[in-house]
């Protein structure tokens, strides 16, 4: 960190400065130009953060010179970590398919879905049982009946299963019958719920948020990590953006640019991106050439009926030539599918 003095500065400022960074336990060195003075922080850099150095007289701005995230950053862990959902390892060594419905119905659509994700070379089922809904009168998930069901998919077929939570309440219960927890969009600033699924041992997938730069990504990220559990799945899903022709604008490059910084693996959702089914296979197939590590895809038999984004489910047909599709590039860029 880098304190930049205002032209004017007098020497007691400068002292002041230096004074709190020596009592936070960090060294100052000032270097004194001949328009701005500015004072180098050397220490852990956590420690000067409870400092107010704007607000000191004197003082004109702060440059953060270190990553804002420590843990999940390349810099102190520089090999690709593989996380291990279940049997399934995802990671850069292989290509992961998720797959399974948006929200949990019944129990036939439930296994339906599953064993056509399956069939499709999935390795992770997909299957929500608290849908965080824009409308609240849109269907809202089947709770605890929900999580029954997909343990009896797991059961059937041997797949994971990955669950999203929507509230500090649900962490315990979902991490007990989950291979993975899911943290949504709309909750990936929520910090309580961060820092709850910090503290458990299951592996957790992380979207990024709606409006989130990727920076602050890696932070909330980080501060799943700092509570102790480093097993953190990133999933790109689209931003928001002024374009209303797709849901969100999938960010590819943002997938790409988490997997340079971060140390962790980084999937795509290209079904809640696209929202719209004939995008979502061009979407997956863009995903696994630019060197995702999986794709996470919705699948519906009977998507006129589904009770949450049935627009965007692929047909379990579909699903098996987009699996197909998917093998072929991952093939051809020489990277091996998850079996
Ligand atoms: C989902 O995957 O079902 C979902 C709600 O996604 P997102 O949080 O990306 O909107
Ligand atoms: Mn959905």
């Amino acid at each position: 960190m880098v304190v930049v003095m205002k032209q004017g500065a007098t020497e007691a400022d400068i002292e002041q400065v230096c004074s709190k960074v020596r009592n936070a336990g960090g060294e100052a060195f000032v270097s004194r130009g001949t328009v701005h003075t500015v004072v180098g922080l050397v220490g852990d850099t956590a420690r000067f953060q409870a400092i107010p150095f704007t607000q000191l007289p004197g003082v004109d701005h702060v440059i953060q010179i270190g990553k804002p995230y420590k843990m999940v950053s390349r810099d102190l862990h520089p090999a690709a970590t593989t996380v291990k959902v279940g049997p399934t390892p995802v990671g850069r060594d292989t290509f992961t398919i998720i797959a399974g419905p948006c929200a949990v119905e019944s129990e036939e659509q439930a296994m339906i879905c599953t064993k056509a994700a399956k069939a499709a070379g999935a390795t992770i089922l997909r299957g929500d049982v608290y849908k965080p809904r824009t409308s609240p009168y849109s269907f809202q998930g089947l709770g605890e009946r929900g999580l029954e069901i997909l343990t009896e998919c797991r059961r059937e077929t041997g797949l994971p299963i990955i669950i999203e939570i929507v509230d500090v309440s649900q962490v315990a219960h979902v991490a007990e019958v989950a291979d993975c927890i899911r943290i949504g969009t709309r909750n990936a600033q929520n910090f309580e719920l961060l820092k709850e699924v910090g503290l458990t041992a299951k592996p957790v997938m992380l979207k990024r948020g709606l409006a989130m730069t990727i920076d602050e990504w890696l932070q909330a990220a980080e501060y799943i990590a700092q509570r102790g559990n480093s097993e953190i799945i990133l999933c790109e899903r689209g931003i928001r953006t002024f374009e209303p022709a797709t849901r969100n604008t999938l960010d590819l490059a943002g997938m790409a640019v988490a997997q340079h910084e971060s140390h962790l693996p980084v999937i795509v959702d290209p079904s809640h991106a696209v929202g719209k089914r004939h995008l979502v296979g061009p979407m997956a197939l863009a995903a696994v050439a630019a060197g995702a590590d999986g794709v996470m895809i919705d699948v519906h038999h009977d998507p006129e009926t589904a009770l949450c984004d049935g627009p965007q489910a692929l047909l379990p047909s579909e699903m098996a030539a987009l699996g197909k599709q998917i093998a072929a590039v991952a093939a051809a860029l020489g990277r091996e599918m998850n079996v």
